[in-house]
């Protein structure tokens, strides 16, 4: 049966059984009939369907292969592996996502520190390697700063600084408009109590001519009496 197997596998699938399995001479038609629908049986069966599957089995699988990897560079291009956050989060910090996946969350320091930690003494641990060291032994990632990033933090507190900035840049231009307003309100009211008390003065004046003109007049006419 083995013999009888690695035969067919060998003459069948290099060079053809149909030439190799020859009917012997002086057979019946019925002989030949029966050769020839194992033939074709197993030239359908075998040599085109059974490679057809193995060479799509090969040529999925390296679809597979080929999208696994590209799924893989995605990832890497579209987001940190270290905090998960995708790259256009850093498109308004300078460097951008170049800067922070190399600078600030880069895969080999992370890698370098594991190692280090492998080849330190144990007693040498700091509290904080230690604690890193632990959930190593454990197989957890809690030690890396999900969706956390000191970049976008600094970010985000420099523009909520701007903002407050803006906010009393703002109050205070409004403070000395109010100013300037109230002191032009004062000027006006001084200007008119200038004017009021010029015009009091002058009437004051008018009204003490025509009582030294009246009285001239009466004593002249006194006089003339
Ligand atoms: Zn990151």
């Amino acid at each position: 049966m083995y013999q009888c197997t690695v035969t067919v596998i060998r003459r069948g699938l290099i060079g053809g059984i149909y030439s190799y399995l020859v009917v012997p001479e002086g057979r019946s038609f019925q002989y030949h009939a029966t050769k020839t629908i194992f033939d074709v049986s197993f030239f359908i069966i075998i040599s085109t369907i059974g490679l057809n599957i193995i060479f799509g089995i090969i040529v999925d699988t390296f679809s597979e292969l080929r999208d696994a990897k590209w799924q893989a560079d995605q990832d890497m291009r579209s987001s940190c592996f270290i905090c998960s956050k995708g790259s256009h989060d850093f498109a308004r910090c300078k460097g951008g996502f170049e800067k922070h996946v190399k600078s600030e969350h880069n895969l080999w320091s992370y890698l370098f520190y594991i190692l280090y930690l492998e080849e330190k003494s144990r007693n040498e641990f700091t509290t904080i390697e230690r604690y890193v060291w632990k959930l190593y032994q454990k197989k957890r990632t809690d030690y890396f700063p999900l969706y956390t990033s000191l970049t976008i933090k600094q970010e985000d507190e420099d523009a909520q600084m701007s903002a407050i900035v803006t906010c009393v840049s703002y109050l205070v231009g409004k403070r000395k408009e109010l100013d300037i307003a109230r002191q032009r309100e004062l000027e006006q009211l001084r200007q008119r109590q200038w004017e009021a008390r010029y015009a009091q003065s002058r009437r004051s004046r008018a009204a003490r001519m025509h009582i030294q003109t009246v009285r001239a007049k009466q004593l002249a006419s006194d006089v003339d009496d």
